[in-house]
């Protein structure tokens, strides 16, 4: 092959993937070049469970089946699933995502609660002071919980340094910017920076619906 040939290949092979970056058709290589543009994770309701919930529900010293991982680095989907049991329904097949946590968490959609007959308050993870509750139940038993369900404030995981880039810190609350049909401006974002994090929006499925997002579509940050 001449050096001409050689030359107009890797040219072509650049331009092919600066094309593919722009389509959208590859996040990483996108968000890459683009600090602001962050590939959004859709989050269905889901539980965490304490270790005496986990007893409780799964019988005592019962571990966790790790299903598939999620994009944060340690976490994943477990086998397992429970029934939420409001005063006005059920919803069953919730999963329960693993590691254990020192608190259960329960994280549902609006319109869950509107089927649950429950009122959770819109939070930040870990927020759980007068939160809603609800009874869980598993295959060895139920527990009822006074707290712990929440409807899971939209967020914006990434490392340190990408918040550096981006100009912003952990807990800034920064706007997002969607396209497409459905596209729009989501205010009230919280950054969530840490040291163990992927780069990831994380919505619930109500807020997806709204906005046409799907997993991986890219949105992109603004700073307020
Ligand atoms: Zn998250």
């Amino acid at each position: 092959m001449s050096m001409h040939s050689l030359i107009d290949r890797i040219v072509a092979e650049l331009l092919a993937q600066g094309r593919a970056a722009a389509a959208g058709q590859s996040p990483l290589t996108a968000a890459d070049t683009d600090p602001a543009l962050v590939p959004v994770g859709v989050s269905n309701r889901h539980v965490h469970l304490s270790r005496p919930d986990m007893d409780a529900l799964f019988g005592p010293g019962s571990v966790l089946t790790r299903m598939k991982a999620m994009k944060q680095p340690g976490q994943y989907a477990a086998t397992e699933t429970v029934t939420l049991r409001g005063p006005k329904g059920e919803i069953g097949k919730v999963r329960v995502l693993g590691p254990l946590r020192k608190e259960t968490q329960i994280e549902v959609s609006v319109a869950d609660g509107f089927a649950l007959g429950i009122k959770p308050p819109m939070r930040m993870s870990g927020k759980l002071d007068g939160s809603a509750g609800l009874t869980v139940v598993g295959p060895a038993g139920s527990v009822t919980k006074d707290a712990g369900v929440i409807v899971a404030l939209r967020h914006i995981h990434m490392r340190p340094e990408d918040a550096v880039r981006l100009g912003v810190k952990n807990g800034d609350s920064v706007d997002v910017v969607v396209s497409g049909p459905r596209g729009g401006v989501m205010h009230n974002v919280a950054i969530r920076s840490d040291e163990v994090s992927a780069t990831e929006m994380h919505i619930d499925v109500e807020e997806a619906n709204a906005f046409g997002l799907t997993n991986d579509a890219l949105v992109r940050v603004r700073k307020v």
